[in-house]
């Protein structure tokens, strides 16, 4: 679990914020972005943000004076790239709708096919965009029980395997995708890529790109970024490729906090917190993953003397964040920190049970704050009739 330590000054502001609220930690962001910018000028590497992990496009502008360009996995994201990222776009679809792709053509750099099927279907409708596909290097390196997060487990529908390619590669296909890794080191993106290169190295030579996906826990501390540089430096000089990198974690890890409020306490063989927020609604990567997100000033275990389970005011039994040690006890009113919640958060809120969704705030550099965004009735209602 890794803790990120919130400055006292910074901790008074994010509690007198009202809760539910997220809060974008701007200093935090911007010190993703100042080692990835370090990656690209270092490698060459082009670094894209994966939309689909964290789209609060009032941080594009920041993002892009970064970053490279950004990367969709639908048309609604390709449109706010090209709309807000304003940079270099690219879109990959396991399968697009026709009626889509004179579109796609129009605002994507890039787009990238899941199959044969699909790229003899599309690819002679495309004029503008550099095509490229999805590959499967078939080098699983996660944990079993991670197979929801693992494109290269068993039966996955993600990317063509080295047995369904074509002797002599089709000439408007201009690169290669592929995309293996979640929260994982560079050990396993190295792994990775001598597997892809065993496979699909013959290819090479005829291509211009090659993307490597996310998955790349780049933010950490102990991401090893002076080898991931010597990667990048080895594939474009071998075999003279562009090299892509689109991590969504890997920009926005801590980058944002979810504040909630204790609205009760019951108990039930152990003391349970009502929290005015949602697992279900506001994290569900929580319940899905599952994961125990960091708590500000808790443990992840129950071995302490103020132990809590934190739950949820929805109906559902199993809307529970976890349980977690404090280091005192925890009282009605009382706000809450939850870290690491810029990832996979705001872009998957739901309003099951009618549950309100919370506020975006941005927490800029100097300790000042903005609302960014304020949900209402509306927004539960109009995605209902
Ligand atoms: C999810 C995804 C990413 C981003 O993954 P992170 O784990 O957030 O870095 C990048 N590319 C593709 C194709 C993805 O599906």
């Amino acid at each position: 679990m890794q803790q990120y330590p919130i400055p006292q000054d910074k901790l008074a502001v994010m509690k007198s914020l009202p809760t539910p609220s997220f809060v974008i930690d701007e200093a935090m962001l911007i010190k993703n972005l100042k080692r990835l910018k370090y990656i690209q000028d270092q490698s060459g590497a082009k670094i894209l943000l994966a939309q689909k992990c964290f789209s609060t496009f009032r941080l594009y502008p920041l993002i892009s004076s970064y970053l490279h360009g950004c990367v969709a996995s639908g048309i609604y994201e390709a449109r706010l790239g090209h709309e807000e990222f304003r940079k270099e776009n690219h879109v990959f679809e396991p399968a697009y709708k026709p009626s889509d792709i004179p579109e796609l053509d129009q605002i994507c750099d890039h787009i990238i096919f899941n199959s044969w099927n699909q790229y003899n279907l599309h690819s002679p409708r495309i004029k503008n965009a550099s095509i490229g596909i999805r590959v499967n290097p078939e080098h699983s390196t996660q944990p079993k029980n991670h197979a929801i997060y693992d494109p290269c487990t068993a039966g996955s529908r993600l990317g063509i395997t080295i047995d369904l390619m074509p002797e002599v590669l089709p000439d408007d296909i201009s690169g290669f995708h592929f995309h293996t890794l979640c929260e994982q080191g560079f050990d396993d993106l190295e792994s990775t890529f001598h597997a892809f290169e065993q496979k699909f190295g013959k290819y090479l030579h005829q291509i211009k790109w090659l993307n490597l996906g996310g998955g790349h826990y780049i933010a950490h501390e102990d991401y090893a970024v002076e080898k991931l540089i010597d990667l990048v430096r080895y594939i474009r000089q071998k075999y003279n490729l562009e090299v892509y990198l689109e991590p969504g974690e890997g920009v926005v890890l801590n980058s944002g906090v979810l504040v909630t409020e204790v609205m009760d306490k019951v108990r039930n063989g152990m003391e349970i917190l009502i929290l005015d927020c949602s697992a279900a609604c506001h994290c569900p990567d929580v319940i899905e993953g599952p994961y125990l997100p960091p708590i500000h000033e808790a443990e992840d275990n129950a071995n302490g003397k103020f132990v809590y389970r934190l739950s949820s005011m929805t109906c559902l039994a199993g809307d529970v964040i976890g349980d977690y040690s404090f280091q005192h006890q925890i009282n009605i009113g009382d706000k809450i920190i939850i870290e690491d919640m810029a990832i996979y958060t705001m872009v998957k809120t739901n309003t099951f049970n009618g549950m309100p969704l919370p506020d975006i705030w941005l927490l800029n550099s100097d300790n000042s704050t903005e609302l960014i965004k304020r949900f209402g009735y509306q927004d539960f209602k109009m995605r209902l009739g």
